[in-house]
């Protein structure tokens, strides 16, 4: 029997089921989440189905979080969707339940639970869901609404199909996604809408941003910055695939300071592998897209050298 069908057994026997996913959630984290809970909903009626998590409000366009008490847990199946290491889970009662799952599209760097399915190579965990409800989709309901946030999560972690994660499988099912009768057009805009701040804050990375002469970059969001633009770490997301624009641009990393003084490192590539980079810094990620932690600003010139040492060789390699 393989893990899905072990998977989709386990769903068949538990009444309760809880699903979680990652702190700090982005698009794909909310809605591989939510989607599989509305499938699990329509298909399964007579069970008690809920997402937890903290929640994001710039993301309350795909769906809202459930608040449940403890005691839900003690005979529930938990599945946490999206999530490589157990430290990243958002709501930390992930392990009181009877079983738990992991579903991920991240390197398997963290095993946990008693079943596992992961696919480092899906563009996403709503593409996975999407595979998952088509394999046992005489037996599950796929909704509207299910279809909506599948969707968005696919185009959220492709950068609307940009990424080299893309592929034609990918295409295929936001194709079949895009057969139910939400509006696509509307989910791509609500996904790339920014407020006019956050524009503003787009002029200062475009202004401040170093690039070596081989295309590795850097930029730093100080804390200043933020409170200039009255922005929280949160909120910039949507600058960190600008450097990407860039023509001169190969690989490049965001550093937004926090409250405690640290950094967060947001590393993204076209190409010269990152990840190994984040794992050195107390992170993780894709090959292409990762994170991590800067304690200091010398920390945030090792990382940038780093960085700037696997591009000058990716590029020595290719010429
Ligand atoms: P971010 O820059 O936070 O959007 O993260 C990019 C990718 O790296 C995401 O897929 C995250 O799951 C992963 N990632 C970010 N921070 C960490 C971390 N501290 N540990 C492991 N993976 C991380």
């Amino acid at each position: 029997m393989s893990v899905k069908q072990k998977i989709f057994k386990m769903i068949q026997v538990f009444d309760t089921i809880i699903i979680h996913r990652h702190e700090r959630p982005d698009p794909d984290a909310i809605a591989s989440q939510c989607g599989l809970k509305e499938i699990l909903k329509e298909s399964f009626p007579d069970k008690q189905i809920y997402a937890v998590g903290s929640a994001v409000a710039r993301l309350d366009f795909l769906s809202n979080m459930d608040d449940i008490e403890d005691k839900l847990y003690e005979n529930a199946l938990v599945i946490v969707v999206d999530t490589a290491n157990i430290e990243r889970i958002s709501d930390k009662r992930f392990n009181n339940g009877k079983k738990l799952i992991k579903i991920d599209h991240h390197p398997n760097d963290d095993f946990y639970g008693n079943l596992m399915w992961v696919e480092d190579q899906v563009s996403s965990t709503s593409e996975l869901i999407v595979q998952f409800y088509l394999d046992f989709s005489d037996d599950l309901t796929m909704s509207t609404e299910a279809a909506r946030l599948l969707y968005a999560g696919i185009v959220g972690d492709t950068g609307r199909f940009l990424y080299p994660a893309t592929t034609p499988k990918t295409l295929e099912r936001a194709a079949f996604l895009m057969n139910f009768s939400f509006d696509a057009s509307k989910i791509n805009q609500e996904l790339t809408s920014i407020p006019m701040k956050v524009a503003k804050l787009f002029g200062e990375v475009y202004q401040d941003i170093r690039v070596d002469e081989n295309g590795a970059a850097y930029v730093l969001l100080s804390a200043k910055t933020l409170e200039q633009y009255q922005l929280n770490d949160s909120q910039t997301s949507p600058v960190v695939s600008l450097p990407g624009q860039l023509e001169e641009v190969l690989s490049w990393v965001i550093f937004v300071e926090q409250p405690d003084g640290k950094y967060r490192a947001r590393l993204r590539s076209k190409g010269p592998i990152i990840n190994k980079i984040a794992k050195c810094h107390g992170g993780g990620g894709h090959l292409l897209a990762s994170g991590a932690i800067a304690h200091d600003k010398a920390e945030i010139m090792e990382i940038y050298r780093k960085i700037q040492e696997v591009v000058k060789e990716w590029k020595s390699e290719k010429s």
